[in-house]
């Protein structure tokens, strides 16, 4: 697993050096924080959904399955459930603890292909961030979920796609809005299969989040169908994060959206009430027609 990433920030993004701006001003303290979380996902167009996403007081996730109808839901629902199992460890290395979380829901998806060889084939994307009492993030991600900090105004992308149409992005081949609607867009160069080599491709982040900052992680359901000014100004104007993931998911669904959407929406706040860890999409058994899911 790499210690650190070559390539942490999405090319198709405003700001790729954003790390300076994410650090708090010298000497400054950080105050105890905990995630205020919400989470929606949808069906969109399809008759399934083989998204999954994780809220909790100090953990967030979005898996994304692929590997038709029931693999897919199973590696998602398998790789995020493995995640809300998990103990907390709110004053570790967050870097250390969604290392070791990707490479436990990674083993679920081993032992599950072992026990039922039709599942063979199953994959998952995941991009997981925890938090530490201090303010610490740590993010692991692979695939083409991502996550995003909007932090006063400015939408910083904390995640690098894994993609085919990323590659032909970086190499000047496609621009960033032809990636969104090209053939191939779909097509991962990375996901978690139950392999132990997909863990070489899992990117550990790290950065120093502040009391205000808003994350938002999602699936491409999202991302594919609204324009990043868009979902910035949602992120934005909302008043809480569950009117942001409301919002969001509400746009997307109203583009239309072809594929699952999923949205995570979390307030880095100042320490409250403990909060229970809480799954939606296919981790949470919802399998519904199209736009009837609003877990
Ligand atoms: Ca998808």
């Amino acid at each position: 697993m790499n210690a650190s990433s070559t390539k942490p920030w999405n090319g198709a993004t405003e700001s790729r050096d954003p790390g300076r701006s994410l650090e708090p001003p010298d000497g400054a303290s950080t105050p105890r924080v905990a995630f205020a979380a919400a989470a929606r996902s949808a069906t969109g167009l399809r008759p399934d959904n083989q998204d999954s996403g994780l809220t909790a007081a100090t953990l967030l996730a979005v898996a994304d399955g692929v590997g038709g109808h029931v693999g897919g839901a199973t590696a998602s629902a398998l790789a995020v459930r493995s995640l809300a199992d998990a103990r907390s460890e709110a004053d570790g290395d967050p870097r250390i603890l969604v290392g070791q979380l990707a490479a436990e829901a990674n083993g679920r998806l081993s032992d599950i292909c072992a026990e039922l060889p039709v599942l063979s084939g199953m994959a998952t994307t995941l991009t997981a961030v925890a938090l530490s009492g201090d303010g610490r993030l740590g993010i692991a991600h692979i695939g083409d979920s991502r996550a995003y900090l909007l932090r006063g105004v400015q939408l910083v992308s904390l995640t690098y796609d894994h993609s085919v149409v990323q590659s032909l992005v970086d190499a000047g081949s496609l621009t960033a809005e032809q990636a969104r609607s090209h053939p191939w867009r779909a097509v991962l160069l990375a996901a978690l299969h139950g392999r132990e080599d997909d863990l070489a491709a899992v990117e550990i982040t790290a950065f120093r989040a502040l009391p205000g900052d808003r994350l938002l992680l999602c699936s491409d359901g999202l991302w594919g169908v609204l324009p990043r000014q868009s979902i910035r100004r949602c992120l934005v104007v909302a008043g809480d994060v569950k009117s942001a993931a409301d919002g969001l998911l509400d746009a997307a669904l109203a583009a239309p959206a072809p594929d699952n959407v999923t949205v995570v929406v979390a307030d880095v706040t100042e320490q409250g009430a403990a909060v229970a860890p809480a799954v939606v999409g296919a981790a949470a058994g919802s399998d519904r027609p199209p736009g009837g899911d609003r877990s």
